[in-house]
């Protein structure tokens, strides 16, 4: 009698380190493939099909998909950082847009706070570029905040909500305009009223 059947069987195609996101550090990784073999007398003999890959972390064991080798925290928060610094620029120019055209006077204005809140410059000619653009489209506000709201944290969205509130107060005093621009924003981004009135409550003693 002729005993054939048919086994999974692991093997490893590769091996190098990956960021675990369960050790939440670099570890090292072994990628393996499961095929189901033909076996003959209990024996394999050839692959008759590739049941999955996977990678595994050798040091705690848990396994992944293939698509976690690419999975950086680096550059997701270099991401994460970069729309920050966009939402902080163009809040700031949409609550400057709110009461009319921005003068040369808020352009340095929004220069200074936002290298304030993010530690960077922003050059005066692509600021410039940026306020043209908003201005001819100034619908892009909430579509910004609402891909924000998935994006930032708490921390996040408050240093946003400061940036508005600093504009807006940096010609002398908040007129209702730009307030009740900053109340939707912060209404967008699911901040409440009170909250809202802490945040500015705590900008106002800074400055
Ligand atoms: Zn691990």
């Amino acid at each position: 009698m002729i005993i054939w059947g048919s086994k999974p069987i692991t093997g490893t195609l590769g091996a190098g380190n990956f960021n675990c996101p369960v050790c939440t550090r670099n570890q090292q990784y072994d990628q393996k493939r499961v095929r189901r073999f033909f076996t003959l007398y209990f024996i394999p003999l050839f692959p008759t099909s590739t049941l999955g890959q996977y990678v595994e972390c050798r040091s705690c064991q848990g396994t992944f998909e293939p698509g976690i080798l690419s999975y950086d925290p680096a550059a997701e928060t270099q991401k994460t950082e970069a729309l920050f610094m966009t939402a902080v620029k163009q809040i700031m120019i949409h609550v400057c847009l709110a009461d009319g055209s921005i003068d040369d006077e808020e352009v340095s204005q929004i220069q200074n706070i936002y290298e304030q809140l993010t530690g960077a410059r922003i050059g005066e000619s692509d600021l410039r570029e940026e306020i043209t653009t908003i201005s001819q489209d100034s619908n892009t506000l909430y579509g910004l905040i609402d891909h924000l709201n998935g994006q930032l944290n708490d921390t996040g969205k408050e240093t946003a909500i400061r940036s508005a509130y600093l504009i807006a107060a940096a010609d002398g005093n908040v007129d209702q305009s730009e307030l009740e621009m900053i109340q939707r924003i912060a209404h967008r981004m699911s901040i409440s009223p009170t909250h809202l009135n802490g945040i500015l409550a705590s900008v106002q003693q800074q400055g």
